[in-house]
């Protein structure tokens, strides 16, 4: 009967154009170079600081944590139906150039109705690199921010709203920091976000790990954007919060209320 069918498409997907005029290609090349040099810096002062530790015992495997891949494979038709509808509710408030994805289910990880987002037009207009996979629930959580918070900042610290977003990350079946020990990152569910870069419409640069430890503009434009994030999102990580985010932001719908 019709409860169950699935829809073949859902009919909310729309694509707006985007004519990328900013050099990526020299944005790239910079961030790589930027990245490998603290790479190379964070690797030789830990080579330098480290003591060697003890051997850690491994527990018994008895104790080994299942996989999070393990158990279904599909979501029901009911539950795909339901974020479907969801999510043409969340997106129809607002312009998103978005395809919708086919559902992903692995164990714990995976989303019933989960999209592609490549650009947020509007005024400003605003492109993720790369396109990132999220439920539509975070998309919307996204587009608060860079409202209500990201191009605000950008226009009064830097006289110019950003145009480009640079992620390291968003959909990722895994742990929290990929550890056995830890629990499932929301990245696994596909409502999380890291960002590494943002590149403005007038062509400036900034990077977490560049600009975050400085005192000029652009480091004030990160470390306010960052404060605006934890009104949004329900966990904001950044390079206060440890090594392990010295390069990106972390942003997530759906865990315990972090911000730091
Ligand atoms: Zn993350």
């Amino acid at each position: 009967m019709g409860r169950a069918t699935v829809p073949a498409a859902p009919r909310f997907a729309y694509h707006i154009g985007w004519a990328d005029q900013i050099g990526e290609g020299d944005f790239v090349s910079r961030l790589l170079l930027i990245l490998f040099l603290g790479l190379c810096a964070a690797g030789t002062t830990k080579a330098e600081r480290m003591p060697d530790l003890p051997a850690k015992r491994q527990p018994p495997a008895a104790w080994a944590k299942p996989a999070i891949t393990d158990g279904p494979t599909q979501w029901s038709p009911e539950e795909i139906v339901g974020a479907q509808r969801a999510c043409i509710a969340v997106v129809a408030r607002g312009a998103y150039d978005l395809e919708p994805l086919e559902p992903i289910r692995k164990g714990r990880c995976g989303a019933p109705a989960p999209v592609r987002l490549r650009a947020l037009p509007g005024e400003a207009g605003l492109q993720l690199v790369p396109a990132a996979t999220l439920t539509c629930g975070m998309a919307a959580r996204f587009r608060e921010w860079v409202d209500r918070v990201l191009q605000p900042t950008a226009r009064a610290r830097l006289g110019s709203p950003v145009a480009k977003i640079r992620l390291m990350g968003t959909y990722s079946c895994r742990r929290r920091y990929n550890s056995p020990d830890t629990r499932i990152s929301q990245h696994a569910r596909a409502k999380a976000l890291d960002i590494a870069a943002f590149q403005t419409a007038d062509g400036q640069v900034i990077t977490v790990l560049a600009h975050w430890p400085g005192d000029d503009e652009r480091s004030a434009f990160l470390r306010e954007i960052h404060t605006g994030a934890c009104q949004i999102f329900d966990t904001v990580l950044g390079p206060r919060a440890n090594e392990a985010h010295a390069n990106h932001f972390h942003f997530d719908i759906g865990s315990g209320g972090v911000c730091e």
